[in-house]
């Protein structure tokens, strides 16, 4: 079959995220992706500053990945983690505790970033019950424009406008909202900021398990970046109002914002925590969630006596060697500095978009850098320009944003901000 047909067959029997079966989005075939780039079929080199969706924080076809992935794979790919183990779960798991925040003990390795959201609500369900005895403590609460993913759980907690609410309707569990809070990265903190989360959480902690929140950056819901402040304060009041503190670190992590975690802007720890994407650096789907000693105890000394979940893939031997070492890749690179300079690069570079008619703001912090337009984004033709002009991003709703692998070089980096600017100008 050639290209044209496998395109054709691919539109006529493959979903792709969000898509209709009636008016699909053109998609193109990939062939191959090296370090930066990714190589369409017809031979187009395109300079990727997605990451494919913030995972692939190295690059493409790593050598030490792809070497880790093939001693792996003729050692075993999978066992089964129900009364077995292996040295990649355990491996893995003393990497991820010397770079977790101190008062993580506790792993469960998930199937993707959705999956540790549901495991963590689980767990934050369990153990809230547990510890208080009181079987109304099942609910959450966070705030508008976030995102934690597509399962039912995580989707309920999403922005309920922007999210899955309006075409899931009464099916899904209604949770507490605060707004979102608008006092930007970098700004003056606004002390009357966080007064609807305190009113909520005063109000309604009798009933809340968990508050659950992506810290400092809100990813698919706005790539908006808020006051660490914000974040400190919403800590304090969990530790006041005996709620837990969940906070996903799905896309922040691995240094994306330019710290380890996001959370550590704030400097606070949370009880439960979820990362998922560059923890495998792209290569396997694999995500893990961390929590401390007193959050696993409480939920064993529950009714249940275990925590209620236990995947089929659960801790892939395969994922674990691939995550190990790209962690260990990772910490061996000064990469704090590697993402200020890309910070630096990208602010420098971004920075005349902000003029331009089409567009409300830009923002960057880290290797994330956001275009936001006034209007909607045709998503169809913008990457239709893209590919005519050799680069790789995909806009959502009005925000254009990048957040390139951390390896591209600057001539790269500063011709796909040219592009994006370009592009922008045309809206
Ligand atoms: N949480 C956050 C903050 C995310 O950005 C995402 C994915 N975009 C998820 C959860 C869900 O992860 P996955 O798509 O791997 O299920």
């Amino acid at each position: 079959m050639n290209n044209e047909l496998h395109n054709s067959w691919d539109r006529e029997h493959l979903w792709h995220p969000y898509t209709s079966t009636i008016d699909p989005l053109p998609t193109y075939m990939v062939d191959h992706a090296e370090g930066p780039y990714i190589y369409l079929a017809d031979g187009t080199r395109l300079i990727d500053g997605m990451a494919s969706w913030w995972c692939v924080i190295h690059g493409y076809n790593n050598p030490a990945i792809n070497e880790a992935a093939k001693r792996q794979i003729d050692k075993m790919s999978h066992v089964m983690f129900g009364g077995l183990t292996h040295q990649p779960a355990v491996e893995l798991g003393q990497e991820l505790l010397k770079i977790a925040p101190k008062s993580m003990h506790n792993i469960f390795y998930a199937d993707s970033g959705s999956v540790a959201v549901e495991v963590a609500m689980k767990m934050a369900v369990q153990a809230a019950i547990s510890r208080s005895g009181d079987h109304r403590k099942t609910d959450f609460v966070t705030i508008r424009s976030g995102y934690h993913g597509d399962t039912w759980n995580a989707m309920s907690v999403c922005d309920p406008v922007t999210g899955m609410h309006g075409a899931f309707g009464p099916a899904l569990p209604v949770r507490f909202f605060a707004p979102q809070p608008r006092c930007r990265f970098g700004s003056e903190w606004n002390p009357d900021e966080i007064k609807p989360l305190e009113e909520i959480i005063r109000k309604h902690h009798s009933t809340l398990a968990a508050l659950i929140l992506e810290p400092v950056v809100q990813g698919a819901g706005g790539m908006w970046f808020y006051h660490p402040e914000y974040l400190r304060q919403a800590a304090a009041l969990c530790k006041e109002y005996g709620i837990y503190l969940i906070l996903d670190e799905i896309a922040t992590g691995f240094w994306r914002t330019g710290r380890r975690w996001a959370s550590e802007y704030a400097g606070v720890e949370p009880d439960i925590m979820c990362i998922g994407k560059g923890l495998t650096a792209g290569y396997m789907t694999m995500s893990a969630v961390l929590t401390t000693r007193e959050v696993a105890d409480t939920i064993s000394r529950g009714e249940a006596g275990v925590m209620m979940h236990g995947p089929t893939f659960m801790a892939n031997p395969l994922a674990c060697a691939v995550a190990l070492a790209s962690i260990r890749l990772l910490e061996s690179q000064d990469v704090s500095s590697r993402i200020a300079h890309i910070q630096e690069v990208l602010r420098e570079s971004l920075a005349p978009a902000a003029s331009l008619p089409a567009v409300a703001d830009v923002r960057v912090l880290g290797a994330i850098g956001v275009v936001e337009t006034r209007e909607p984004v045709n998503v169809g033709e913008f990457q239709k320009k893209c590919v005519e002009r050799g680069v790789w991003i995909r806009p959502f709703g009005r925000n254009v944003y990048i957040m390139p692998p951390y390896i591209i070089g600057d001539d790269d980096l500063r011709y796909l901000c040219r592009q994006l600017i370009e592009m922008v100008s045309e809206l």
